[in-house]
C-alpha cells in the first residue's frame, strides 16, 4: 500500500481538461494580477456564502493580518485566540503590534469558551477562534461573549470552508471570516491564495485598499498598505475547484464516518468527537494516541502517511517565549504529544480507507 497524506496530482488528473483550458485562457488574456478571473472568483465565493463581499488576497495569513489592520488593531491591544493552531493565527496578531492571549483547548481541540472571560482585560479588542480541523467552534457562545464585552469577532476559517453551525456557514458569524486557499486546504489553489468574507462595506473597502498598497486609484494612495493580491491563474483554478468542493466534502464525511465506525478506540486511542451543534467538513481527521510516534512509524511502514497538527502548541513555541504563557498543565500541551492526523480526502479509495482503519486496529492487537 502507498497512501499519501494528500494527493493533489490525482485531483488534477480528474479535472485536467477543465483546469488546463482555464489556465490557457488567463495566459491568452495576460490577466495575471487581478482582472476578470479574480473578479469572477470573488463573486462566486461571496455568492456561495450569501455574503456581500469577498476580498481576495495573497494567502490566508494575509487575510487575517489585513482584517486586523483594517479594524485598527495595533500596539497596546490584546487579541484572544487559541493555543492550538497554525502559527498564522497568532503571528499576524503580533505583526500588528498587538499581543496574542492564548486560551487553552477543550476536548474538541477548540478554544474553550468557558475560560475566555477570565482572560478579558481593558486592552482586549478582539477574539479570533479557529474552526480547527474543519469542525466549527461553539460560535454562538463566543459571539455572546464578544457582544457582552464589545469585542470584535474574526473567524479563522482556513480549515473550515463551508462547514456549518446551525444553518449558517463558518465565517459569517463574526465581522469577517478569513480563508486560506493553500494547495492542501479543502479548497486549494496551485500556489498561495487567500480571501476575506464580510457583510461590512466599510471593512471590505479598507481590506481591499490594504491588500493593494492603500490605493484609492492608480498612483493615489490614502495610506501605506501591502502587496497582497490574488493572481488570475489561482482565481481561475479556484473557480473550477469551487464547483467540486461539495462533492469532495461529502467524500471526506463518508471516510470520517467509516473511521469513526470501524477504528476501535481503546485505553490508548481516542477518536475525534463530533460536536452535536455543527457540520464538520473534516479537513483533518485527528485521533489522540498515547504512543503516538510508534503508531505513526507503524503506519508509515505499512505505507500510510500521517501528519501531526500540531506537534508543538503555540505557547510552547520558542517564537512565543516572549508572551510567557507556556504552562505544561495546559491541555494543548498534553494533546500536542498525542495528536495524529490520518489520511482523509477524495484521493482515497474505499479499499484504502478500509486498510487504513484495519492497520490502526492491528497496531493495538
Ligand atoms: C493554513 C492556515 C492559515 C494560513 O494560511 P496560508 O494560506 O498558509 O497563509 C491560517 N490559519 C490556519 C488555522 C491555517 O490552517
Amino acid at each position: 500500500m502507498n497512501v499519501p497524506f494528500v494527493d493533489l496530482k490525482a485531483q488534477y488528473q480528474s479535472l485536467k481538461p477543465e483546469i488546463d483550458a482555464a489556465i490557457r485562457d488567463v495566459i491568452d488574456n495576460t490577466a495575471f494580477i487581478g482582472g476578470r478571473s479574480v473578479e469572477a472568483f470573488e463573486k462566486a465565493y461571496a455568492q456561495r456564502f450569501g455574503i456581500k463581499h469577498c476580498i481576495s488576497c495573497a494567502n490566508g495569513t494575509d487575510a487575517i493580518y489585513i482584517t486586523l489592520k483594517a479594524l485598527g488593531i495595533g500596539p497596546g491591544d490584546e487579541i484572544i485566540t487559541v493555543a492550538n493552531s497554525w502559527i498564522s493565527t497568532s503571528e499576524t496578531i503580533t505583526q500588528t503590534g498587538a499581543r496574542p492571549v492564548f486560551i487553552d483547548i477543550d476536548e474538541y481541540f477548540h478554544i474553550n469558551p468557558a475560560t475566555i472571560e477570565k482572560k478579558i482585560t481593558k486592552r482586549t479588542k478582539a477574539i479570533i477562534p479557529v474552526h480547527l480541523y474543519g469542525q466549527p467552534v461553539a460560535i454562538d457562545v463566543i459571539k455572546g461573549i464578544c457582544d457582552a464585552h464589545r469585542l470584535l469577532l474574526i473567524e479563522d476559517c482556513a480549515q473550515s470552508h463551508f462547514a456549518t453551525f446551525g444553518d449558517k456557514y463558518t465565517g459569517t458569524f463574526g465581522l469577517a471570516g478569513t480563508f486560506s486557499f493553500y494547495p492542501g486546504k479543502n479548497l486549494g489553489a496551485y500556489g498561495d491564495a487567500g480571501g476575506i468574507v464580510t457583510n461590512d462595506h466599510e471593512l471590505a473597502d479598507k481590506c481591499r485598499m490594504i491588500a493593494n498598497h492603500g490605493r484609492i486609484e492608480k498612483y493615489n494612495h490614502e495610506f501605506e498598505g501591502r502587496n497582497s493580491r490574488l493572481d488570475g491563474l489561482q482565481a481561475a483554478i479556484l473557480s473550477i475547484k469551487l464547483k467540486y468542493l461539495d462533492k469532495w466534502i461529502k467524500r471526506r464525511k463518508e471516510i470520517a464516518d467509516y473511521y469513526l465506525n470501524h477504528i476501535r478506540p481503546n485505553d490508548e486511542l481516542i477518536l475525534p468527537y463530533k460536536a452535536g451543534w455543527a457540520e464538520h467538513v473534516w479537513h483533518l481527521f485527528v485521533v489522540r494516541a498515547k504512543r503516538r510516534d510508534l503508531l505513526k512509524e507503524y503506519l508509515q511502514r505499512k505505507g500510510i502517511q500521517c501528519g501531526i497538527h500540531y506537534p508543538i502548541s503555540l505557547p510552547r513555541l520558542k517564537a512565543y517565549r516572549y508572551c510567557r504563557q507556556y504552562d505544561d498543565k495546559m491541555i494543548a500541551n498534553i494533546f500536542d504529544r498525542e495528536v495524529l492526523s490520518l489520511p482523509i480526502g477524495e484521493h482515497l479509495s474505499d479499499s484504502e480507507v478500509r486498510q487504513i482503519a484495519a492497520a490502526v486496529n492491528s497496531f493495538y492487537e
